[in-house]
């Protein structure tokens, strides 16, 4: 292990423009589950993935429903608010303060990595403290609506300010699209960058796993290794088997990338 997190440090060193793309895993030692480790919510409990395929589809039949089981049934998540980031998260943000990782795609909504500190992000699956119009998507901060006189007023779903559409949450449910300003702007990072580091995710939700694809495609067609794909997480994923990355850091990111941080800052002093 110690001789790939120096190799991780030195490939990040060298990167022009290196990316960090990260999933529910980097949050587990946050105290928030993921969806398909060991002990994750899917896991324990498929009917509640089950449930979870429905959402979009009843917002789009029935906003106003969907907004009253919302506003009146705990999140699937548990309470997001009282959490904090963890050491993993801390450490993506100072590499980012370093001009290491140009930037942070994440699918996670639990708003971490910027209560960490990073600045440049792209939260692929929204932000559970968000809210997004469904038509136009404005976002808003919650606290811009009474949602519970909106409910005692029959008056749910709240309305888009600036074209009357109905709001919903932030997150983005399944089968729902990504908004198309971060999917773009993701997509052109995966074609910017020579270095991924990818922490914490399974790879297996789609759009979001095309990401490492594009890249690695990106420069098979070039016909040489110009990207490096690293991954951190605690079980090797299809990237690790499609030989898609081109090393796993197999542990916990909470544990290694701090690791791999005090790495680069003894090169960075060299
Ligand atoms: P996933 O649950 O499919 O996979 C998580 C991966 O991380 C697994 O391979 C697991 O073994 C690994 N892992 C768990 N703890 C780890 C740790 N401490 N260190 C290293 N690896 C660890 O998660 P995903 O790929 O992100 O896909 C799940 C989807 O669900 C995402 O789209 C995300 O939006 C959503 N989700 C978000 C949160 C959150 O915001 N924190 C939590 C659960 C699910």
């Amino acid at each position: 292990m110690e001789e790939l997190i120096q190799r991780a440090a030195r490939d990040l060193v060298r990167s022009r423009h290196a990316l960090a793309l990260t999933g529910a895993g980097i949050s587990t030692e946050s105290g928030i589950p993921d969806f398909r480790g060991p002990g994750g919510i899917w896991t324990k409990n498929p009917e509640a993935e089950k449930k979870a395929y429905q959402a979009y589809a009843r917002f789009q039949a029935d906003p106003k429903q969907y907004w009253e089981e919302r506003l009146s049934q705990p999140s699937l998540l548990g309470s997001l608010e009282s959490l904090k980031p963890n050491p993993g998260h801390l450490a993506l943000a100072e590499l980012e303060k370093m001009n290491i990782l140009k930037c942070t795609i994440t699918q996670n909504i639990d708003n971490l990595h910027r209560q960490a500190g990073s600045q440049n992000l792209l939260e692929y699956h929204g932000n559970a403290f968000r809210l997004r119009c469904s038509s136009c998507h404005s976002r808003y901060d919650p606290g811009e609506y009474d949602l519970k006189r909106l409910r005692q007023e029959g008056k749910l779903p709240p309305a888009c300010k600036e074209c009357g559409a109905p709001v919903k949450s932030d997150v983005v449910h399944f089968g729902e699209g990504i908004p198309a300003d971060v999917a773009e702007q993701s997509l052109e990072q995966a074609s910017l960058c020579d270095l991924m580091l990818i922490c914490g995710t399974s790879a297996v939700v789609y759009p979001f796993a095309l990401l490492p694809r594009v890249a690695r495609e990106r420069q098979d067609a070039r016909r040489h290794r110009a990207v490096t794909i690293i991954e951190v997480n605690a079980e090797p994923t299809p990237l690790t088997f499609e030989n898609i990355s081109d090393y796993l850091l197999q542990g916990k990111t909470g544990e290694i990338l701090p690791r791999i941080l005090e790495e680069v800052k003894k090169l960075r002093r060299e």
